[in-house]
């Protein structure tokens, strides 16, 4: 296999930048998980993501992440993360495939991941998607109001109810922009909504927050973020916009 150095010195760039940021917030780096976003690049880059160092993948398409989990060897110990929108009728392919579901954004998805990880005997870690921003292009739960957040409490009570998932904490994209700093209110609602869910729900471990991608990982680092999702900062354009 050609090594592409690049992806090697981005994947350590970028895991020092995220240490940076920690520890410019007073955190551990360690407390910090790097997800490498391989969707929209071939199976090689991939492979090079992990050759890197990489441990925890995120893909946005169900058929394309689930070729790659099945084309890397089976011995490697990534674990792949669903980080796009999952329709309805991909429930049984995500769970058959990927570890983790981080855009949970619905009861009925929520249902029938339950049920389809209760027929692969399997136990599936997720988050909580939320709309932190109000814009009408973005999934999950509407939780742009704080005022408004205890209408969300029935749904997730009934999730919380659900045997073969088990919530770790939310995810959330921030609106597009060019300063990291714009971001900022938007992570800090998601930090601040966890917070409300966990005097609400004490028993469920809403420890992780998925927030934070190429252009904005710093801030979200700042507002909180466990988990970042990064795909072009280490690994380049994406070859293909959508599903390859
Ligand atoms: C594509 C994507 C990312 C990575 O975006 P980059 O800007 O390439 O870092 C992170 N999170 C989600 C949900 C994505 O769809």
């Amino acid at each position: 296999m050609i090594l592409n150095n690049n992806i090697q010195e981005n994947y350590l760039f970028v895991k020092d930048q995220i240490a940076s940021a920690a520890r410019k917030a007073g955190r551990d780096p360690d407390d910090i998980t790097l997800v490498v976003v391989t969707k929209g690049q071939p199976l090689s880059i991939a492979e090079e993501a992990i050759i890197a160092g990489a441990l925890h993948l995120g893909e946005n398409y169900a058929e394309e992440g689930s070729r790659k989990i099945l084309s890397v060897p089976q011995d490697s110990s990534v674990k792949w993360h669903m980080i796009g929108h999952i329709q309805s009728r991909k429930a049984r392919l995500v769970c058959e495939h990927f570890n983790h579901v981080d855009t949970l954004d619905r009861i009925k998805l929520a249902q029938r991941l339950d049920r389809f990880a209760g027929e692969f005997d399997r136990h599936l870690p997720v988050l909580l998607e939320c709309n932190v921003s109000g814009e009408a292009s973005k999934f999950g739960f509407q939780a742009d109001e704080p005022d408004r957040w205890s209408d969300l409490l029935p749904e997730i009570e009934e999730i919380i109810k659900l045997q073969n998932l088990e919530i770790r904490g939310l995810m959330t994209m921030a609106p597009i922009t060019t300063e990291q700093d714009q971001a900022r209110p938007f992570f800090e609602r998601l930090r601040q909504l966890s917070g409300f869910l966990a005097g609400e729900f004490p028993e469920v471990h809403w420890g992780e927050l998925s927030m934070g991608m190429s252009a904005d990982f710093e801030a979200a680092i700042q507002e909180g973020a466990t988990i970042v999702r990064i795909g072009t900062a280490i690994l380049g354009p994406r070859v293909a916009a959508g599903n390859i």
